[in-house]
């Protein structure tokens, strides 16, 4: 894993915040809008032809992570840069460029696809937006190639989205994202709305065209189970914040955040034996409201060790490279 931190840095991210004005359930119109902080200073960097898998229950602000990352999310402070050139406060102009480098795919396959248009025309769409000068021969070949990397025959270039499987349309989703030859693809819990047989093979997929790209992937998703086969470093969130980041192993086999532990032991173990006498941890209560979350450590409404100082202190961040955690009680050196 020190072979990855040598790898060039494509992004960094420092100390970034989300947060969002909410009018509504205001009971005066003069009363101020109260402030809903979906990600609340959250930094990391990316490596070259990494995997960070993000995961986090719904809520947690990784899919608004992922959108501030790629523009589709304002930031409301912090830095996102991409090749050493920060984005924030930056025109259209500059994240257009960006975004060349930087593509996504989404949960819902079929959601994410205009059904007015034939798989050809979504998949070249970005060709078309950022090289409109590309001869159409050329965009048709590209398109074709496209199709056989990612599984699909390519003499369907004419159907539409609603003639193929949740599956296939994820597969046209990662053929439209991957045509413009980023060096990021950012998934957005790409197979949690896919059967359990058809997400391996869109994993197998994404890992192949990695391999085969040299390409850097962000993998979001709600549980460790989904990320564990895919991730070379893994980050976990909670209300907004980063609780613990770290390589695999470490993450997997030495979790720190009691949040983290918890999530770990709901992992299936494939041996039975092991997996017949596993304890659960589960979580007390609900996950708080980012609109009024709890003072000092936000994870100490639900925390098994929560104390006094937990309410009072808000934890940093700590550790190095191979691992980090936010929590007043754990030391991760
Ligand atoms: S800082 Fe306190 S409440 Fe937060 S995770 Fe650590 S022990 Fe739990």
């Amino acid at each position: 894993m020190s072979e990855l931190a040598e790898k060039k840095v494509l992004l960094e991210i420092d100390d970034l915040k989300v947060h969002f004005a909410i009018k509504e359930g205001r009971q005066w119109f003069w009363q101020p809008p109260k402030t809903l902080k979906a990600v609340d200073g959250v930094s990391l960097r990316l490596y070259a032809g990494e995997t960070l898998g993000v995961v986090g229950e719904s809520g947690c602000g990784k899919s608004t992570l992922a959108r501030a990352i790629i523009g589709l999310a304002k930031a409301t402070a912090g830095r996102v840069a991409w090749l050493g050139r920060d984005l924030l406060g930056q025109n259209e102009d500059a994240w257009r460029q960006a975004r060349n480098d930087m593509q996504m795919i989404f949960q819902d396959p079929l959601a994410s696809l205009n059904p007015r248009m034939t798989i050809g025309e979504i998949i070249a769409e970005p060709l078309r937006t950022y090289h409109p000068k590309m001869p159409r021969q050329e965009v048709k070949e590209r398109v074709r190639n496209m199709m056989i990397k990612v599984g699909l025959l390519p003499n369907l270039i004419n159907r539409y989205p609603h003639e193929f499987s949740g599956g296939q349309c994820q597969r046209i989703g990662i053929a439209r994202a991957l045509i413009l030859e980023p060096k990021l693809i950012i998934c957005d819990e790409p197979v949690s709305a896919l059967d359990v047989s058809i997400q391996a093979q869109v994993v197998n997929l994404l890992q192949k065209l990695q391999r085969e790209m040299g390409l850097a992937l962000i993998f979001i998703a709600h549980d460790l189970a989904v990320v564990k086969h895919i991730s070379d470093r893994v980050l976990v969130m909670y209300l907004g914040h980063a609780v613990e980041l770290g390589t695999y192993d470490e993450v997997y086999h030495n979790p720190l955040h009691p949040y983290t532990r918890a999530l770990m032991s709901a992992v299936p173990i494939p041996d039975p034996d092991r997996e017949k006498n596993k304890v659960i941890q589960l979580l007390e209560g609900e996950l708080p409201s980012p609109i009024n979350p709890p003072s000092g450590c936000v994870f100490r409404t639900r925390c098994p060790m929560a104390g006094e100082e937990c309410a009072k202190t808000a934890p940093l961040l700590e550790g190095n490279f191979r691992h980090a955690v936010s929590c007043l009680k754990v030391d991760p050196l």
